[in-house]
């Protein structure tokens, strides 16, 4: 019998992550972390949101995350449902930090001059709303272009960014990624620092939270994309993973009469 307790990638595990992260660690924002000057507390998280899909369910991880007095930093696509300002203003007032999840690289396929005119626009959408002092590349894993090449031409700099959440943060980071349904999975193909070599991994929460309570590590840099949790409740994973078994067992009958 299916345990709900035993689901991963669920808020209840979401919420026990924040439990054991802000037992362990104090949260800071990129932002924060970026004007720091190396003075920063001895043991810190930087808690990092992309936000791919919708924005509704990233009310859901940041009121959590108030609960436990944990600062994080959520970065939005300038997309429709995505960008979309109460929601984004309702998190930025919950003590959050609010970045553009920017793509326009490949969106304009790989015409820079455009690609940078378009940045510029959103970020002004952006400051229109809210504070925005940081970005983060979105992967684009169907597209060929890679986002951060924009920064090969040109410089955030020079439209008031401190900095990119893979290109500014440097080397003593311990980066975990939910990417690929594990932490540092195999299957993630973009999204990791570049030059830095991937020491940890978990493959389950339960095994992040572990790590996070034996104190071995003395900071913790987390990516976490919002809306792939969900807020499920028992009845409805279960029925979702009944369907699931329902389909392959059909889909294995109908193979075995074929
Ligand atoms: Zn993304």
């Amino acid at each position: 019998m299916l345990n709900f307790q035993d689901l991963d990638f669920t808020t209840e595990k979401f919420r026990q992550l924040c439990s054991a992260l802000a037992e362990n660690y104090t949260s800071i924002t990129i932002e924060q972390y970026l004007n720091s000057e190396n003075n920063l507390p001895e043991c810190f998280v930087l808690m990092r949101h992309d936000v791919d899909g919708k924005a509704k369910p990233s009310l859901r991880t940041a009121l959590i995350e108030k609960e436990f007095d944990i600062h994080a930093t959520y970065y939005f696509r300038a997309k429709k449902n995505i960008y979309v300002p109460e929601i984004i203003q309702q998190i930025e007032g919950m003590g959050h930090e609010i970045g553009y999840h920017y793509e326009t690289l490949s969106d304009a396929k790989g015409d820079y001059e455009k690609a940078i005119k378009m940045f510029e626009e959103e970020v002004n959408r952006f400051r229109g709303i809210c504070t925005l002092k940081t970005i983060s590349m979105h992967g684009a894993s169907l597209s060929k272009f890679d986002n951060r090449d924009l920064w090969k031409k040109y410089d955030f700099k020079d439209f008031g960014i401190i900095g990119e959440a893979y290109l500014s943060l440097g080397e003593k980071l311990n980066y975990f990624t939910d990417t690929g349904r594990g932490w540092n999975s195999k299957y993630n193909l973009r999204d990791f620092i570049p030059g830095k070599k991937q020491k940890y991994f978990a493959d389950t929460t339960d095994e992040l939270i572990k790590l996070i309570n034996s104190g071995e590590l003395d900071n913790l840099y987390i990516t976490l994309h919002p809306d792939r949790w969900t807020s499920t409740t028992f009845r409805w994973s279960l029925f979702w993973f009944q369907d699931l078994a329902f389909n392959s067992t059909k889909r294995a009958l109908r193979m075995m009469r074929k």
